[in-house]
């Protein structure tokens, strides 16, 4: 055995250097053109409720000025509607299915070449500060980062650890991802912002945790009255983030780099407000209110003010257009398709946008959803205007998202040819990333560390 480990060791070594030429471009000068970069993700932010995509409340002065001053992407598709699946397809451009198929579970590996790990291996610094949870180091979030800062708190703590990090970096060429859950449900934030957009309301709702679950379950009953002021704190949660947002660019900017920074917000899922008869609530369905999120990108010099691009894209296209502005390439077999060219004026068709959901029956059992309709593995996919929905124990939708974009009728019936073409693309697309139940196991709570176990706790999602 001991004669063999030379051998081991030079196979290793041999090893290391595949995996080098498969992975991420490498370079180790920095040439001063290239941006620093700064990745925004608002948990649980649906992009119809900021202004600057037509929401009528001015709740997002930071995020809409930052839309102004560079490009808005009005139909995003986000991959999955949780936390953990859909993080995992912004930061690697694969679909959770295909992550799970290598790890067993919704986890990030290191044979993965996450966008952090691409930025590093490319020269730059790698900065996360995180709500943790769902995102935490547990889930493998951690891979690339030099520094990975789980430990939440909220925003206005999240952004402050990440602004000492910035500073200390202020001479490299850094990549910095910012996340928070203070839109995510409880919608309590705190005066005065609680109050903001509730004028008038005179009920004794609190939209705490324990409440919105029993609406969810049908134990509490809701008035109009109720739902709108449910809908008045969400969106108190959406206005204190943009400010804080705003005081985090603030900063960023008084930063003297020498670099120029490029800024991305978006968000990994929506939030169901009574649509399907859930309220505060995602991780359900596959419809828009849960899939269409924001894009914000923001370069100053390389994308024109007031951009505004209407071509369907894919959340899994999100780090191949960071690559590409920081002229790394992109790993091989990834998902997703850089937007630059999309930015720079060539007009492009729509892209196909695949979604999945796996029923986590645990969790359904708990909040009482298991006999809802949505208690099932969902799959769907988006071909120009048609979304096709596949329930894996019950029976397919197919909606006209130009004629019906809240989809409420589905046309399975009218329309057979469309809907018989759409689910055999959908079941080619499932094959070719490896989507089944077979792949994917939930994530085991029994092993979190105490951390991630409370802030899955006060998130709602374990006990
Ligand atoms: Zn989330």
């Amino acid at each position: 055995m001991i004669e063999q480990k030379p051998l081991f060791a030079k196979l290793f070594i041999l090893l290391l250097l595949l995996l080098c030429c498969t992975g991420c471009g490498k370079e180790t000068d920095i040439p001063a053109w290239r941006p620093n970069i700064l990745f925004i993700s608002l948990d649980t932010l649906r992009s119809d409720h900021l202004h600057c995509y037509g929401y009528p409340l001015e709740i997002s002065p930071v995020m809409d000025r930052l839309a102004a001053q560079g490009a808005l992407f009005t139909n995003v598709v986000a991959q999955s509607p949780w936390t953990l699946p859909s993080h995992i397809s912004l930061f690697t451009s694969l679909y959770p299915s295909t992550v799970a198929g290598i790890s067993g579970r919704f986890r990030i590996v290191p044979a993965m070449k996450t966008l952090a790990a691409c930025l590093r291996e490319a020269g730059y610094k790698t900065g996360g500060f995180t709500g943790g949870g769902n995102i935490a180091a547990h889930f493998g979030f951690h891979h690339g980062f030099d520094l990975y800062d789980d430990q939440g708190g909220g925003i206005l703590n999240i952004r402050k650890r990440a602004m000492a990090w910035a500073e200390e970096h202020r001479q490299d060429n850094f990549f910095l991802l910012v996340h928070c859950y203070d839109i995510h449900h409880p919608y309590v934030t705190g005066t005065p912002y609680d109050e903001r957009f509730s004028e008038g309301y005179t009920g004794d709702l609190v939209p705490d945790k324990p409440t919105l679950v029993s609406i969810n379950r049908g134990d509490t009953e809701m008035s109009e009255a109720d739902r709108k002021f449910i809908i008045s704190r969400y969106d108190a949660g959406i206005y204190y983030t943009d400010e804080q947002v705003g005081y985090l660019l603030n900063d960023l900017m008084k930063l003297d780099t020498g670099r120029d920074l490029l800024i991305l917000v978006t968000s990994d899922h929506g939030e169901e407000l009574g649509e399907r008869g859930m309220m505060g609530w995602h991780g359900h369905t596959l419809y828009q209110e849960m899939t269409s999120i924001p894009l914000i990108l923001c370069y100053p010099d390389s994308i024109p003010e007031n951009t505004v691009i209407r071509t369907r894209i894919r959340g899994v296209d999100l780090m191949p257009t960071l690559l590409d502005y920081a002229r790394v390439t992109p790993p091989e077999n990834i998902a997703g398709k850089s937007l630059r060219s999309l930015l720079e004026g060539h007009g492009e068709e729509d892209r196909d946008a695949y979604a999945e959901k796996y029923v986590n029956n645990n969790f359904d059992l708990r909040h009482g959803l298991q006999d809802r309709k949505f208690s099932t593995d969902q799959f769907s996919l988006i071909r120009d205007q048609w979304k096709y929905i596949l329930f894996v124990n019950g029976d397919d939708e197919l909606y006209n998202l130009t004629a019906d974009p809240d989809e409420t009728r589905n046309l399975i019936e009218e329309e057979k040819k469309i809907a018989e073409d759409l689910r055999k693309a959908l079941g080619e697309v499932m094959t070719r990333y490896g989507a089944g139940r077979e792949n994917v196991l939930m994530p085991d709570g029994s092993r979190l560390d105490e951390q991630t176990r409370q802030q899955l706790k006060e998130l709602g999602y374990i006990e």
